[in-house]
């Protein structure tokens, strides 16, 4: 267990200003440095480098030079497995410590950031440092006198653009299954929360990853992710965050050297409840933490509660105190349950959906305001709008904060048809006990993952990745190596 005096004495000690690492030293960048903002308190943290296009360059020359003379890449895989075992112990030794390091830019709760954080990001290094040998070439059924032989190359050079809400966490999502193959990456974190990644990538050579093959540029997107996404030597850009960025990042593959570009974008997400759900308190519960835990910054909240109207004012009542009960403040005090919006102009954007919620019909049943403002943090009551309609702004719209839109449904058919009314399709899912339902449900919700009877959780084991406007490709699970690797083909005449 944690105590709080010990998070106390981390939170108070000061963050030094951080550098780019480019060929495994610490850079001045060209650009001019970040200021970084507290969310919890609105108090100066620390000043980032920025990297222009110019660093950009030396950050791939020095990533394609450490890919191109093998010091990684033809390692042999049991010594890329020892490096990335170390980084995952090593993750695991610092939790801590990274947590509230994170914590401090991004403002999200302690309870939620030590295991989606530094938790998650152990265990995607161990995954993947145990996978990397049982990636298995194919032999293919040629005539006699051929050998036909499929590898999976590592692509080279990954560029991965990542947000602020899980930095750690979506870092080692990409981080960990590009190396594994012996990829080179070069990393660009959100402007406004790199602290924890920056702390990573030392862990990374401290355990023996060679300098050149894990850059940090930290910068703002429009220079420092702008030069990633038009690089013509990056093959592969890695991305989470928003669709008018990842639109911008497709564009700027068509303008450049077509690299690759995998975007794992916002979602609106549906979880449906059916009268005979096998317990409504606890789906009330869960579904109450599927949308409101870290405000509701996460790609996969479910922030489109459908539910069936025999049961939907007992249910919206229920989820109701679930709401009102969460105790929201300092995400560094550990009675707190749900801690800050990410910044001033994120809190802007959630607020900006109430009043248009009001003005098509819905109804704010709690929340719908700004809280604490006396802190100098940036703190949002969790909202619940019943009322949505499915042409309504908050039922079409991500919002990314702590805001809950109801829908009232009568029949399957209708459950369905309003899970799939948006251009999004990233997670979702239905509580009910008949299971020829859930199962029909599964088939028919338009998602990458579609939850039963439970709300978040799914491990490395299994992928993520959206349909629609919620991106493609996949994070976690053996599929994510799709992103990294090539097939290459061998025709062989004997
Ligand atoms: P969010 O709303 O979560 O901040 P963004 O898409 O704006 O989503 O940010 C996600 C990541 O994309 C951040 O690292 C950000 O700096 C980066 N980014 C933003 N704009 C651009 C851009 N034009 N080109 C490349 N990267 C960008």
């Amino acid at each position: 267990m944690v105590d709080q005096s010990r998070i106390d004495t981390l939170r108070a000690a000061p963050v030094a200003a951080r550098k780019l690492l480019i060929d495994g030293k610490w850079q001045e960048g060209e650009g001019r440095p970040g200021e970084v903002t507290s969310p919890i308190d609105g108090t100066h943290l620390t000043t980032l480098e920025s990297a222009s296009s110019n660093d950009v360059d030396r950050a791939v020359a020095a990533a394609r030079a450490a890919f191109e003379d093998g010091r990684w890449s033809k390692q042999p895989p049991a010594a890329r497995k020892r490096v990335l075992h170390a980084i995952a112990d090593r993750i695991q030794a610092e939790a801590v410590e990274l947590a509230v390091l994170g914590i401090r830019d991004n403002g999200t709760e302690f309870g939620m950031a030590i295991n989606a954080e530094p938790g998650s990001a152990a265990g995607t290094f161990r995954y993947y440092a145990e996978a990397l040998d049982k990636v298995a070439g194919e032999v293919a059924p040629t005539p006699e006198n051929i050998l036909g032989l499929v590898h999976h190359a590592p692509v080279g050079v990954v560029g991965a653009i990542v947000p602020w809400n899980f930095p750690l966490m979506i870092g080692a999502w990409k981080l960990a299954p590009a190396l594994a193959l012996g990829n080179s990456v070069v990393l660009k974190p959100a402007e406004s929360a790199s602290l924890s990644l920056l702390r990573l990538a030392e862990i990374c050579l401290e355990c023996g990853l060679p300098e050149g093959v894990f850059n940090v540029v930290t910068g703002p997107g429009s220079e420092t992710g702008n030069a990633i996404a038009h690089h013509m030597d990056i093959d592969v850009l890695a991305f989470t965050g928003s669709g008018p960025t990842g639109r911008r990042l497709m564009e700027a593959s068509a303008r450049s050297n077509l690299k690759r570009v995998y975007l794992e974008l916002g979602g609106k997400s549906p979880n449906i409840i059916f009268p005979d759900a096998p317990n409504l308190a606890q789906a009330a519960k869960v579904s109450a933490m599927g949308i409101f835990r870290n405000s509701g910054q996460v790609c996969v909240a479910a922030s489109r509660l459908l539910v069936h109207a025999d049961i939907h004012d007992e249910f919206v009542a229920m989820v109701q105190a679930e709401a009102e009960a969460l105790r929201v403040g300092d995400p560094l005090d550990l009675n707190n349950q749900v801690g800050a919006v990410h910044s001033e102009t994120q809190l802007a954007h959630d607020l900006s959906f109430m009043d248009k919620a009001v003005a098509e019909g819905g109804e704010i049943v709690t929340g719908g305001k700004r809280i604490l403002e006396e802190t100098g943090g940036t703190y949002m009551a969790p909202t619940i709008i019943a009322g949505v309609e499915r042409d309504h702004n908050v039922f079409q719209n991500e919002v990314f904060g702590p805001v809950l839109a109801v829908s009232r449904f009568k029949t399957e058919e209708e459950a369905i048809s309003l899970a799939n009314a948006t251009d999004f399709g990233l997670s979702s899912a239905v509580w009910t006990s008949d299971l020829s339902r859930a199962h029909r449900c599964v088939a028919g919700i338009r998602a990458g993952l579609v939850h039963v009877n439970t709300y978040g959780g799914a491990d490395n084991t299994v992928p993520l990745g959206g349909v629609g406007q919620s991106g493609n490709g996949h994070d976690k699970s053996m599929h994510a190596f799709d992103k990294y690797a090539d097939l290459k083909a061998a025709w062989i005449q004997l």
